[in-house]
């Protein structure tokens, strides 16, 4: 089975505008991380995105 990682910049937590390439997540900044800034390009590492997509 393939895994296609999840891009922050398709995920609709990412709260990036298209051309910038760095956006907060939703789902880090509600957990209240120091770091809920992500790039555009990053893999997603929470659960709960990849879900969602
Ligand atoms: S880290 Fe995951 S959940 Fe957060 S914006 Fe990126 S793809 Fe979405």
């Amino acid at each position: 089975m393939e895994v296609v990682e999840l891009k922050c910049k398709d995920c609709n937590k990412w709260y990036g505008a298209e051309d910038d390439e760095f956006g907060p997540c939703m789902i880090k900044h509600m957990r209240g991380d120091k770091k809920y800034v992500t790039h555009g390009m990053h893999d997603c590492d929470e659960e709960e995105g990849r879900v969602g997509g």
